[in-house]
């Protein structure tokens, strides 16, 4: 599904987008949209790409809005840019994603279910 798009500049849909809580480093709000918004804590939520899903958690690059750089093959705490990389727990979070044998770089989140590029089903961990 296409977002309308208000401001009228040209965006392209991508799903592979987070926008998670950042509210310091010892945040635990674990908030995690694939739109943006606010979080409980009242912090605005910051925009993050997905580099990787491992497991139930998703890797994600929070460099400028718009990044499309990739995980660090040498270092894989920090992106192709060389900044740190946030992990984020997906269970609980009611999102769908793609962990095609268990780890994978399909890098699809969604918000409802349906099927990833890869072929597989997504997935949702309560
Ligand atoms: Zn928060
Ligand atoms: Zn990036
Ligand atoms: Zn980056
Ligand atoms: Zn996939």
């Amino acid at each position: 599904m296409m977002a309308p798009n208000q401001q009228g500049k040209q965006v392209q849909q991508r799903h592979d987008i987070l926008h998670t809580c950042n509210c310091g480093a010892g945040c635990t709000c674990n908030t995690t949209k694939t739109s943006p918004g606010v979080c409980r804590c009242g912090a605005p939520l910051k925009w993050g790409h997905i580099l990787k899903i491992e497991g139930d958690e998703a890797i994600l690059c929070q460099c400028d809005e718009g990044c499309t750089c990739a995980l660090n093959r040498q270092e894989q705490s920090k992106c192709t840019c060389g900044k740190p990389v946030k992990r984020v727990n997906l269970k609980g979070t009611g999102l769908y994603f793609c962990n095609c044998g268990g780890s994978c770089m399909c890098n699809t989140v969604s918000d409802k279910p349906g099927k990833c590029g890869c072929g597989m089903d997504l997935k949702k961990v309560d």
